[in-house]
């Protein structure tokens, strides 16, 4: 995949919180667009995210279609978009973005984070 120099960046400060690919350090989200999150953290409700690309549409259930998401930076894998759906909840919308946390950072006004322990990361 062909490098981008138009990555969105946000200011990474005291006053901001974000969530970043934990491969790459690409920014991904501010965390106002979390909506949710699942299972002791292991995955979260995303309204919208920067900086990614979309494979090819698979078949989640009958009805309801995803696309894989990945960091447009280093390509790995970071969860699903809802494409389509039969049946939307007030949460789960098409749209919307399932993220694995284990993949990604949250960097929390002064330090970064693991997004699914919120433990500190050590060798940023
Ligand atoms: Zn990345």
């Amino acid at each position: 995949m062909e490098r981008t120099t138009f990555l969105v960046r946000y200011e990474q400060s005291q006053n901001t919180s974000f969530y970043l690919c934990r491969h790459c350090q690409t920014h991904l989200a501010l965390h106002q667009e979390l909506l949710h999150k699942y299972a002791a953290n292991q995955h979260a409700l995303f309204q919208n995210l920067v900086n990614v690309g979309l494979g090819a549409n698979y078949q989640i259930v009958s009805g309801q279609t995803g696309a894989p998401v990945s960091c447009i930076n280093c390509g790995s894998n970071l969860g699903s978009k809802f494409v389509s759906l039969s049946i939307e909840t007030s949460a789960i919308k098409a749209g919307r973005f399932m993220i694995d946390m284990t993949k990604v950072f949250f960097w929390k006004g002064k330090q970064m984070l693991y997004a699914d322990t919120e433990q500190p990361v050590q060798d940023v």
